[in-house]
Formats: C-alpha cells, sequence, structure tokens
C-alpha cells in the first residue's frame, strides 16, 4: 500500500484543479477514464508555445517556424520512445483514438478489405472502436464478428479462438476497458491474429496512463491513443502504424501537409508519417503530449503502477463493504476503474447526489451501449482513479455512497 506518500502530496500540487471545493466541497475527481487532470508542466507548455515559437511547422525558413518545427519533431521522437517504436514514421500524430480507429478503418480498410472478408471487435468496446467497423463492413459487404465476454467481463478466449479464421482480415480490440477495467491479454489477441495473417488493432485509450506500452513488445500492427486520458491536451494524440503496413495504405484525408507534388493532372505523396497529416496540426498538442508524456517519466511507471494497484485494492475492498452494492466487472487482470450499480439506484441519481458532497464520478453507458445491451442493464457508476487519487477520497466515496442509498432507498 502506497496510497498516502509526499509523493502524492507533491504530485497533487501539480494539478491545481483538484485543489478546489465545489458544491462548497473539496472535489473528489474520480472521472479519469473520462478525461485525466492537466499538470501544470503541461498547461505552461501550451502557454509557452503560444508566448513564444507559435508559427506554422514545415514550411517556413525563417526562425520562429523552425523551433515550431523542432519542438513539434521532439514531441514524435518522445511519443517513438514512449510506445517504443521502431521509427518517427510510425508515429502519426491525430485528434486522438477515435480519429486514429477511423484513420485505419478508412485507410486500411478501404484498401485491404473486401466482400466476405471478417473483422473482429469484442462485446466491451468503446463506440468508437465498433462503428468505423459498421461504417466499412456495410460498404465493402464485410462481415463484423463479436467476440463475447464471460461473467467477469472478460474476453472469452475460447469463443475468440472459434470466431478467428483465415476470413479474418482484421481485429480491433480494446487493451482496457473504460467500463470494466479489464485487460486484455493482448499479446496472445494478436498471435492469434497473426497465426491466420490477420493484422491488429490496439485501442489504447486507457492503456496509455496506466501501464508501459511496448508495440515491439506487442507485434500489433496498430495501436491508439489519446493524450487527454494521459494528463495531456484534449484534441490530440496518435496511432502508431507498422511502417510497411502504413507504406501500402491510401491517405486518409488530403490537403497540405501529405503531399509530394501537386499539379492538375497527379499528385504524389509525401513519406511518413505526413502521409496521415493533412492540414496544419496541432502544434501546441504535440509539445503539450511531450510535456504529459515527460511527466509520467519522471513520477515512472513503477509507482504509478503501485499506487493505482492500491487504489483500486483499497476501492474494491470499501465499496463491497457496501450492502446492495455490485461491482460490474471483476476480472482477474484489472485497471483502476470500478464500474457499480448501487441496488436499483438509478446510476444518474447516484452520480447528481454524489456531485452535490463534491465528488464527481462518471454514470451512464460510457460509451458502450452494446456492452450495457450484453450485460442487461442500461448503464453503471463508474469510480476511475489516477495515481493523484487518495485512500481519503476513497473514503469520502464510500461514505457518499452510504449517505447516497439513505435517500435514494
Ligand atoms: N476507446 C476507449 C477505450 C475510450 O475510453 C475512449 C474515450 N472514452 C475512446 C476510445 C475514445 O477516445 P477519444 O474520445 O479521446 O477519441
Amino acid at each position: 500500500m502506497v496510497l498516502t506518500t509526499t509523493k502524492i502530496e507533491t504530485i497533487r500540487k501539480q494539478f491545481p484543479i483538484l485543489n478546489q471545493e465545489l458544491n462548497g466541497k473539496p472535489l473528489v475527481y474520480f472521472d479519469n477514464a473520462a478525461t485525466s487532470q492537466k499538470p501544470l508542466s503541461v498547461i505552461k507548455a501550451i502557454e509557452d508555445y503560444y508566448k513564444t515559437i507559435n508559427s506554422n511547422v514545415h514550411r517556413g525558413v525563417h526562425q520562429l517556424s523552425q523551433l515550431a518545427t523542432d519542438a513539434f519533431e521532439e514531441s514524435r521522437e518522445v511519443c517513438r520512445e514512449f510506445v517504443n517504436a521502431k521509427s518517427i514514421k510510425e508515429i502519426n500524430f491525430t485528434k486522438g483514438t477515435t480519429e486514429s480507429i477511423n484513420l485505419v478503418a478508412y485507410s486500411f480498410g478501404r484498401k485491404f478489405v473486401s466482400k466476405g472478408d471478417e473483422i473482429i471487435i469484442s462485446e466491451m468496446e468503446h463506440h468508437s472502436n465498433i462503428v468505423p467497423w459498421q461504417i466499412l463492413c456495410e460498404e465493402r459487404e464485410a462481415v463484423l464478428k463479436i467476440a463475447p465476454i464471460n461473467s467477469k467481463g472478460e474476453l472469452d478466449m475460447e469463443a475468440f479462438e472459434n470466431l478467428i479464421s483465415a476470413k479474418t482480415k482484421l481485429v480491433s480490440i480494446v487493451f482496457i476497458s473504460n467500463s470494466l477495467g479489464t485487460i486484455n491479454p493482448a499479446k496472445r489477441i494478436i498471435e492469434l491474429a497473426h497465426n491466420v495473417g490477420a493484422k491488429v488493432m490496439l485501442d489504447a485509450a486507457q492503456a496509455a496512463p496506466h501501464q508501459k506500452l511496448d508495440v515491439q513488445d506487442l507485434d500489433c500492427d496498430f495501436l491508439s491513443l489519446s493524450a487527454h486520458k494521459m494528463f495531456g491536451p484534449t484534441g490530440m494524440g496518435l496511432l502508431y502504424g507498422k511502417e510497411e503496413i502504413l507504406e501500402e495504405m491510401l491517405p486518409y484525408q488530403a490537403g497540405g501537409e501529405m503531399i509530394k507534388e501537386v499539379s492538375f493532372e497527379k499528385t504524389t505523396y509525401n513519406e511518413l508519417p505526413f502521409k496521415f497529416e493533412a492540414g496544419t496540426p496541432n502544434i501546441s498538442g504535440a509539445i503539450a503530449l511531450k510535456a504529459s508524456i515527460d511527466f509520467i517519466n519522471e513520477i515512472g511507471w513503477d509507482f504509478i503502477e503501485q499506487q493505482e494497484k492500491a487504489l483500486l485494492d483499497y476501492g474494491t475492498e470499501r465499496l463491497t463493504e457496501i450492502e446492495g452494492l455490485k461491482i460490474i466487472g471483476t476480472a482477474d487482470n484489472k485497471a483502476s476503474v470500478i464500474s457499480f450499480l448501487l441496488g436499483d439506484a438509478h446510476p444518474f441519481d447516484v452520480g447528481v447526489l454524489l456531485d452535490n458532497m463534491g465528488i464527481a464520478i462518471r454514470t451512464g453507458h460510457h460509451c458502450c451501449q452494446p456492452l450495457m445491451n450484453v450485460l442487461g442493464i442500461e448503464g453503471t457508476c463508474r469510480a476511475s482513479f489516477a495515481v493523484y487519487n487518495t485512500k481519503e477520497e476513497i473514503d469520502r466515496l464510500y461514505e457518499g455512497l452510504l449517505r447516497a442509498q439513505k435517500m435514494l432507498m
């Protein structure tokens, strides 16, 4: 158990937003799976960029443009290290996970998926890892197959193995589920997919803030993440793709930056990674993403993992003490996300009452409506923890839930 060390206090000082009262009560922020808070270093990186080097990248001969380009490209290198990609050509900046998955569905899908081919996703996917594949499958007359989960909210690996076949073109799976906290056995899934020649896209939106990513060790073909879930800015993220596959893919959006030469007769495309980065990019976002990775590296994965595990264990223990509270998602391998139902109370009512007590949780379907249908519920309450959360905050949630229970039942 780490939980209340001076290191946590030092970390919390870097998040001024946490040090405030809402509804007359000190804020407890347990909605980190939706978006994390931002440390001063990330906020400062955005401010410094606009104060000192704001300029467009890759184009100008003037000094400011060079400085902005250097900072932008330095971020790409830091992102490459963060996911352990072989080359910066494999790091495509995007708006986030949603855009990254759409990019693959569009550029890989429209080139390599044809009539009768199969794409496998799972029952626990976020809408952003369902809808792009539905659109693609409808257009290409391909088939979308859904891998089921077991009663603990884990992927049913036997059923997954039965679904996979020579017809499978792509498997697109969430690494860590935002609604259940389940950590999927990504390496095994990738191995099985590769055995039949299928490619694998990993949705690492929730994994990126919680554990070290290593695309070479995983051997995934694509991986997406969103900066805002890992202490970085909104509207920023990346798509990792293996260079040889990205080379073969069609451009996603067309315009400036992604071209080599344009004439009215013919256009040639820029090299990777610029081929997939049409238009002026989110320059301050990329620079702030670097700051968020620096922040994570400074704390260190060992500490983050240890602290989050302690929060998950303590949170699970306390919430389980509440009579009538049911935890939804009890995977053996789980991240610091606890979805639950408080008796028959509607999650929305629980969320509003907790909000009145200064406690921010998420309620609803968490952009996983099909999963909620599978579970036979409308939604859940979800408390999701980050490294800056504390044992005392979990105690506040526990007490808040007891009070909510009295009011609602
Ligand atoms: N996948 C998962 C598992 C997520 O949790 C989210 C965000 N809730 C997304 C995809 C979409 O991410 P974004 O909205 O940042 O594009």
